[in-house]
């Protein structure tokens, strides 16, 4: 884990505490003339003003951009590669009915795990078609909605699974595609990868299994086998793991083309971003073009056709796109060692708004965005206000020395798994989310209100007439 409580551990001092580092920001990010920053042009006190703190901004053009970009480089390395690329959205990294919406008129497809997430995809207005359903424990609901709504493929995750889709399809009289996840031994550490034999994790069938898995879909005729998927993990910075994970896949794949044709083959999501300065991806077009080459080298060994290649990028595709807007409410120094002192900075949020840093030990950084600061900066702590004392949001940054109450504090490339994974805990309300952009914001996702969350308590006495 790169984030750790040892002061030895903590990063340099920044040059300038008030610059936004290039890789980490949404490229619209700017700070103003008057020390302040603005947001795909709007000011961070406008957005304060209107919509509150916390508040989840989403930078629009980002997303879409990200989203042309990647399905792009993977389009070009297919095509020198002489077969095509297909990118669905990993939804779960940030999923409401706009973001499908943005991602699709950019071409992509898009990827869903449960029928909520399906059931945004489709409120949203995306073509069924271009939707895949994963999961490794299904429901016959959601599996029902899958085939009656016309979803275009099912990751199939074990024998029980086969036959129950198997049989909701020949009772709608449909012929559904699936694929089936395989586990490749290859599993994501950190920014790099480890290859085992066998991999012991809940998802997909080991390579071994996946034969007979495929041979029994190929027995029902209310299931149709397109491929392969496999998807090795999250937050991956090269290629070498994709690489060796693609190779024992197109092995298997080599194998199974024997009984029969199987158009493509997907290798899943997990592309790293950058959350600090430290973090250093490989560019998404240099990634697209190892994975390819590495696949069309196994199949030209093999004497196989490239087959049509899919990918999932969910956090490549949103987390640089987001940031967490919050207002400083206390800073307290602390004494850490003789030498050293940590100012703890609170933050009108915190774990329940990105979970990220309690649950991975992720680094994220800072910056104050209300004003610009000449102050020497201090090693700091950004902290939020549940009752844990893991509630951290920055475990270490240098914010100005005089970093104070009423400031605004914002942590960038939030934009992937931080509100997704959002809750109530302490019964702290869900921030909204603001899409921005040309100088606009609007809301895309409101707040939860106090009401919000007392309606769902059984025991809250309902209002009555003239009390309302
Ligand atoms: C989560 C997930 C992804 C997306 O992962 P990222 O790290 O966000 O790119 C893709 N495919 C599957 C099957 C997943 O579970």
């Amino acid at each position: 884990m790169s984030a750790t409580s040892e002061p030895t551990t903590a990063p340099p001092a920044p040059a300038d505490v008030n610059a936004l580092a290039e890789k980490v920001w949404p490229p619209d990010a700017e700070r103003n003339d008057d020390g302040s920053v603005a947001f795909g042009g709007v000011p961070v006190a406008d957005l304060q003003h209107r919509f509150g703190t916390p508040l989840y901004v989403l930078d629009e053009n980002a997303v879409r951009a990200r989203a042309r970009e990647v399905r792009e480089a993977f389009d070009i390395a297919a095509e020198r590669h002489g077969t095509r690329a297909k990118v669905y959205y990993a939804a779960k990294a940030f999923l409401c009915t706009e973001t499908v919406r943005w991602v699709t008129a950019e071409g992509l497809s898009v990827d869903v795990a449960t029928g909520g997430e399906l059931a945004v995809a489709l409120a949203a207005g995306a073509p069924a078609e271009r939707l895949g359903l994963h999961g490794n424990n299904k429901s016959e609901v959601e599996l029902t909605r899958a085939v009656t709504s016309g979803v275009g493929t099912v990751v199939v995750d074990s024998l029980i699974e086969i036959e129950r889709l198997a049989a909701i399809a020949a009772g709608h009289g449909v012929v559904q595609d699936v694929s089936v996840r395989v586990n490749s031994g290859v599993h994501a550490e950190t920014h790099d990868f480890l290859a085992t034999a066998h991999e012991d994790q809940k998802f997909g069938f080991a390579l071994d299994a996946a034969e007979s898995a495929v041979a029994r879909i190929r027995e029902l005729p209310s299931l149709r086998f397109i491929g392969l998927h496999c998807h090795i993990g999250s937050q991956i910075f090269g290629a070498a793991g994709f690489a060796e994970s693609a190779s024992r896949v197109i092995g298997l794949h080599a194998r199974l083309l024997e009984g029969g044709e199987i158009p493509t083959v997907n290798l899943g999501g997990g592309f790293g971003i950058a959350y600090t300065e430290a973090d250093d991806p490989t560019p998404i077009a240099d990634l697209a073009e190892e994975i390819v080459s590495a696949v069309a080298r196994e199949c030209a060994a093999r004497g196989i056709a490239v087959p049509v290649l899919a990918f999932e990028p969910g956090r490549a595709i949103v987390g640089r796109a987001g940031v967490t807007l919050y207002e400083v409410g206390t800073v307290k120094p602390v004494t850490v060692a003789d030498d050293l002192q940590r100012l703890y900075v609170s933050v009108d949020g915190g774990m329940s708004d990105n979970a990220r840093t309690a649950l991975y030990g992720a680094a994220y950084s800072a910056r104050i965005v209300s004003r610009r600061s000449d102050v020497p900066p201090a090693l700091s702590r950004v902290v939020g206000k549940h009752c844990e004392a893991g509630d951290i949001v920055v475990d270490a940054e240098w914010l100005p020395g005089d970093v104070a109450p009423g400031d605004l504090l914002a942590v960038p490339a939030t934009g992937a798994y931080c509100f997704s994974l959002a809750s109530n805990y302490n019964y702290i309300p869900r921030p909204p989310v603001v899409a921005v952009g040309g100088g606009a914001a609007r809301v895309i996702v409101r707040g939860e209100t106090i009401d919000d969350l007392l309606a769902r308590d059984a025991g809250v006495p309902a209002p009555t007439e003239g009390n309302a």
